[in-house]
């Protein structure tokens, strides 16, 4: 047995964590290392980005630019991603020198969704779960052989596919024909399901084998991207809470991950549970657990780099999380109306000073000097005694922001 590699020190030298992306996630996840006496380095192709505003270096180059990727591998003692469709070649060959996780190899089937509905099919016997009934569409051939039963459906790409982008809802083999060959990459035909509700399951797994289970999320979207998450859910029974958190162990621990992965599901009007898709990364449903929980999910993608115990998951508020979008910089603005965006953004700023007086408000702002309708600007969590008083506060919070409910 090969002897477990220590823990990573933070000092004497500093020890450098490196992130592949810079968005977002990477900022936090940038905030969370720092906590702990970490440097951070984020490669990213863009010279602006939320990471790179707060990480010790940025290194400004594509993905796949191995000049860049030795650059941080010299530097970092472990690197993590914070996006799936980082180039899985990449993860690998960072692996090389530096301690990756999560895997390429986790990184590939998370990023390709036909590998992924392969590996849920195949782990099912352990999750308890299946994916939604589907078939690859790679050809007009596949088109002609679609099962009636798989329509209506929802016509997905294989890869690079987030917040429903890359998606076309299709009622007829027709439609499954314009939207494929519109799309001109291969696809995933998935029968379009009766939806009750969403959930997601967050856990996390040591390199030693440990793993956590966070609190189960109830999940809202809206055009395909995350609008709120409440923990606990409101629909939630503890029988499909046990049933989702079961089978999300099960999928991390058939992966062999190290890191934390984000599990979503769908439970369907009769109350079934149907596996969607994993993230191999901290997940917008996941922001809650800094305000709400003991360890956040990006102090937990810490400690799995840096090979510490993994921490408690316990949730010590119940909590309701915000997604804020760019659309709050444009729309019912008072007197701009007429304006263009990039005019309107200048103009008018939301109301934080509102928001943040809330009680159990917790405002996160990315930073992003640009706003643009559908892109992630922030998110506020609403933290209280009570579930209901969370939701109170983020009733109030929507009508400050003039977001209907
Ligand atoms: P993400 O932002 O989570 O990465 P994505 O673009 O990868 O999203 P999915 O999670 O597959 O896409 O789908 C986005 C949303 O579309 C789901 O959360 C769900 O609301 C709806 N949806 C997707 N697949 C189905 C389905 N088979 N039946 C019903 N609704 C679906
Ligand atoms: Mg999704």
């Amino acid at each position: 047995m090969n002897k477990p590699l220590p823990f990573l020190p933070q000092a004497n030298p500093p020890t450098w964590l490196g992130v592949m992306g810079g968005g977002q996630l990477g900022r936090m996840f940038a905030h969370a290392a720092q906590a702990m006496g970490y440097k951070v380095a984020v490669l990213e192709p863009a010279a602006v980005c939320p990471a790179g505003d707060v990480a010790e270096r940025l290194i400004t180059a594509d993905y796949s630019d191995p000049q860049a990727l030795a650059e941080l591998t010299r530097l970092c003692a472990a690197v993590t991603t914070e996006f799936e469709n980082v180039p899985a070649d990449s993860m690998a060959l960072l692996a090389g020198a530096s301690f990756v996780a999560p895997s390429a190899d986790c990184v590939s089937v998370a990023q390709d969704r036909i590998a992924e509905k392969r590996f849920f099919v195949d782990c099912a016997a352990a999750s308890g779960v299946l994916p939604a009934p589907h078939q690859v569409i790679a050809s007009m051939d596949d088109v002609a052989a679609i099962a009636d039963a798989l329509l209506p459906g929802i016509l997905k790409t294989v890869r690079m596919g987030y917040d429903g982008k890359g998606q076309v809802r299709v009622d007829t083999r027709a439609d499954v024909a314009a939207a494929f060959a519109a799309m001109g990459v291969t696809c995933l035909l998935e029968k379009m399901l009766p939806l009750a509700y969403e959930v997601s399951v967050l856990t996390a797994r040591g390199v030693d084998g440990v793993s956590v289970v966070y609190p189960i999320a109830e999940n809202v979207h809206r055009d395909g991207i995350l609008f709120t998450t409440t923990v606990p859910g409101p629909n939630v029974d503890a029988a499909c809470a046990r049933k989702a958190q079961d089978a999300a162990r099960a999928i991390v621990e058939r992966l062999g991950y190290v890191g934390v992965l984000c599990v979503e599901f769908f439970v369907l009007a009769d109350g079934s549970l149907v596996v969607n898709e994993m993230a191999p990364r901290p997940h917008n449903s996941g922001h809650y657990t800094i305000d709400a929980c003991v360890t956040s999910q990006f102090a937990q993608q810490v400690r799995a780099m840096a090979r510490l115990p993994l921490g408690d998951v316990r949730q010590h508020s119940p909590a309701v999380m915000l997604n804020i979008l760019g659309d709050l910089w444009f729309d019912g603005v008072d007197g701009v109306d007429g304006l263009s965006e990039s005019d309107a953004a200048g103009a008018r700023e939301p109301a934080w000073d509102k928001v943040a007086a809330l009680p159990g408000a917790c405002l996160h702002l990315y930073g992003k000097e640009d706003a643009r309708r559908g892109r992630k600007m922030g998110h506020a969590t609403f933290v209280a005694a009570s579930l209901a008083e969370a939701q109170q506060q983020l009733r109030a919070a929507c009508i400050i922001l003039n977001i209907a409910l």
